[in-house]
């Protein structure tokens, strides 16, 4: 697709604003994007969200990049970016953990590597919210070395068996498809043999269970998949070619919702809680904890700028693996520093808090949360090895 220019874009903008004023309400001024916590994500709020997502899909705002045979408009991220703007504002549907694992990861990995008679019928589903899918790649024994996966799946009559255990995969209960590797010879060496195949998560021989995490919700699940058959226009890129594709997600992986902010100075979540709580405490005239929220505003805004820089030196729409390692490294370093600061400047109030009060819970989630980007997708050693490796030449280790 051609780029556009400035003239179309805002052409764009215009149409985008009037179809969104119409369809969508506003943000109330404190509203958050997504429902504070993964307890929100039930089936009934799920439920709730998905006519949300079928108005974006039939307004032509859902897939703005997407092939059109799959559903999408065929415009450009430019086209993105300014719908990104223009819908800032207003409350889009919230899929939350799922939401970005169909649009900005599988569905990404499979317009690259899926075929085509199965992206014409999945593609236009996900992106009308009736099918949500989800990542069963670690497994017990392979979570940073993902070539130790040994869930197996061997030909049959009617496509592929699959066998093996997943675990830690995020919202797999409320999914309805899986993206899952595989191993499809296990003579050949570990990085080769693996292919990946879209599972249906209520398929005969799946069985999800959930885990229970420190914050008391359950949306991490393992799996074990017990002789679950898929027929071959399932599978996800070339036979033993799992690991290319492999690849090409934790790329997606690794941007997803580093990219997605604007660049701009409006504080984040964290530093605006952090504000009301210092005047709860009556601690907004103390300069010290003056100066620890804004050094929370000041490491989101250098993270904003740091993915934005990146995504600018990586315009395709598959950037290389190591560039999008800086913005997750970025964000697993920063995200434990912030949520540090964040439970000095609380202290007991972020440790027991009455039942009515949602500020003590917020920062204390933002403190157990804050390793999520260290670890989930690949830690920040596996970013820092990727970095060391494939941007300064440094020996492999
Ligand atoms: C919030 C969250 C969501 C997740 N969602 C999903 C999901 O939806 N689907 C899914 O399949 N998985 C998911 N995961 C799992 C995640 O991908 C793994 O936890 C991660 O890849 C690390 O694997 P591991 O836990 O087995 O740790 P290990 O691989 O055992 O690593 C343990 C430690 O050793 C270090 N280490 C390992 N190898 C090296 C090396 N070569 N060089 C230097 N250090 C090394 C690691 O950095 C880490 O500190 C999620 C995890 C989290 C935290």
């Amino acid at each position: 697709v051609n780029e556009p220019g400035d003239h179309a874009l805002e052409g764009y903008r215009g149409d985008a604003q009037l179809w969104l004023a119409a369809n969508f309400r506003l943000r109330a001024a404190d509203e958050p994007f997504y429902a504070p916590g993964a307890a929100h994500y039930t089936a009934d709020y799920l439920a709730r969200q998905r006519p949300l997502q079928q108005i974006l899909h039939e307004g032509g705002y859902a897939g703005i990049t997407w092939p059109r045979e799959y559903g999408g408009q065929g415009l450009t991220p430019a086209h993105e970016r300014v719908f990104r703007e223009a819908a800032a504002a207003y409350a889009l549907p919230d899929l939350g953990t799922l939401g970005g694992a169909t649009y900005h990861v599988c569905f990404p990995t499979m317009l690259a590597h899926g075929q085509p008679e199965f992206l014409r019928v999945h593609g236009p589903r996900a992106l009308a919210g009736d099918e949500l899918w989800c990542q069963f790649f670690s497994e017990p024994g392979a979570g940073s070395d993902l070539a130790a996966v040994s869930t197996s799946a061997r030909p049959c009559d009617e496509g592929w068996i699959i066998s093996g255990a997943k675990v830690w995969t995020s919202g797999a209960a409320l999914a309805d498809y899986a993206l899952c590797l595989a191993r499809t010879d296990s003579a050949a060496e570990k990085h080769r043999g693996l292919t990946w195949f879209a599972v249906p998560t209520r398929a005969p021989g799946v069985t999800i269970r959930t885990i229970r995490q420190t914050d008391g919700t359950e949306q991490f699940c393992q799996e074990t998949l017990d002789d679950v058959v898929v027929p071959d226009d399932h599978r996800i890129g070339g036979l033993n070619d799992g690991w290319t594709v492999t690849q090409t997600m934790l790329i997606f992986e690794r941007d997803s919702g580093i990219f997605k902010d604007r660049v701009d100075l409006a504080p984040g979540d964290l530093p605006q809680a952090l504000v009301r709580l210092a005047r709860r405490l009556h601690l907004d005239t103390d300069p010290e904890v003056r100066d620890l929220i804004a050094q929370v505003h000041v490491y989101d805004y250098v993270q904003k700028q740091l993915a934005s820089r990146v995504e600018a030196m990586v315009p395709s729409a598959v950037p290389a693996a190591a560039m999008a390692a800086y913005g997750k490294l970025a964000k697993g370093t920063f995200d434990p520093i912030k949520a540090r600061i964040a439970m000095s400047i609380a202290g007991a109030a972020a440790v027991a808090w009455p039942p009515d009060d949602e500020l003590g819970w917020q920062i204390s989630k933002s403190y157990l949360n804050s390793r999520i980007f260290s670890i989930a997708g690949g830690t920040n050693e596996m970013q820092r090895n990727a970095i060391g490796e494939r941007v300064l030449g440094l020996p492999r280790r």
